[in-house]
């Protein structure tokens, strides 16, 4: 059994990590489009769950263009460019198996894989052998707003805007680790892709990300609501 390990570098901030398997194309397109329902490995595995499905970068021109045959009715893609490097869907892993009625399935291990989606789009990313971490924050589109905000510290006092947390946190950061995972992923996602770099600097957040504060500190009413915690209003100076 090899456990699925995950990269946590950046710890600092926090970041959900989300499994990531790297696979060869064209089996990375097979898999992401629901033709090849299961992928071979040496080694067997008990994850079950989302994996992400990323395309390693070693796929020469001869074989794209015997699979652009092959596969071109199925709208296979003509740029061998935009298939390689980088995550090109998702599927969750179901089962591991040593029997497998798929003609892909040639073993000794086989990672069972279902409702596979492919990605619009390529995001671009190294891969890594084995499973591997990729930080929510790429796939929302948002990892050089990360990047920024990892790279800013305390300069000035700026506290956590869970209503009565008075924990410091940078003035780039919505609040204290405990209680930015305590907020829904939708929220999350909300505030980092409204979120502007430099914001709270200038003073100036968007409608946008206001909206998404103010959605924030409503769900933090509503779940505070069923707990004895005193919850205070919010005031608009206090979401950023
Ligand atoms: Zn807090």
């Amino acid at each position: 059994m090899r456990p699925p390990e995950f990269d946590r570098d950046g710890a600092d901030l926090a970041e959900e990590m989300i499994p990531c398997l790297s696979v060869r194309q064209p089996y990375a397109w097979l898999i992401s489009h629901c033709i090849k329902p299961v992928e071979n490995r040496t080694w067997s595995t008990k994850f079950r769950g989302r994996v992400l499905i990323h395309a390693g970068v070693t796929y020469s021109k001869r074989d794209h263009l015997d699979d652009l045959e092959s596969w071109r009715h199925l709208g296979y893609p003509e740029d061998r460019e935009s298939m390689v490097g980088g995550i090109v869907g998702e599927a969750v892993i179901t089962d591991c198996v040593k029997q497998h009625p798929s003609e892909y399935f040639f073993g000794p291990y086989g990672f069972v894989l279902d409702q596979a989606k492919a990605f619009e789009r390529l995001i671009p990313y190294g891969g890594r052998l084995g499973f591997f971490g990729v930080p929510s924050s790429v796939l929302a589109g948002v990892s050089h707003k990360v990047a920024y905000v990892k790279s800013q510290g305390q300069t000035r006092k700026h506290h956590c805007h869970w209503p009565g947390c008075t924990a410091q946190c940078p003035p780039a950061m919505w609040g204290c680790t405990r209680h930015w995972y305590a907020l829904p992923k939708d929220l999350r996602d909300r505030i980092w892709r409204t979120y502007v770099p430099g914001q709270e600097v200038k003073g100036t957040p968007s409608a946008a990300y206001l909206e998404a504060a103010q959605a924030v500190q409503a769900w933090i009413l509503h779940h505070l609501a069923n707990t004895p915690a005193p919850a205070t209003t919010p005031q608009q100076e206090g979401l950023f």
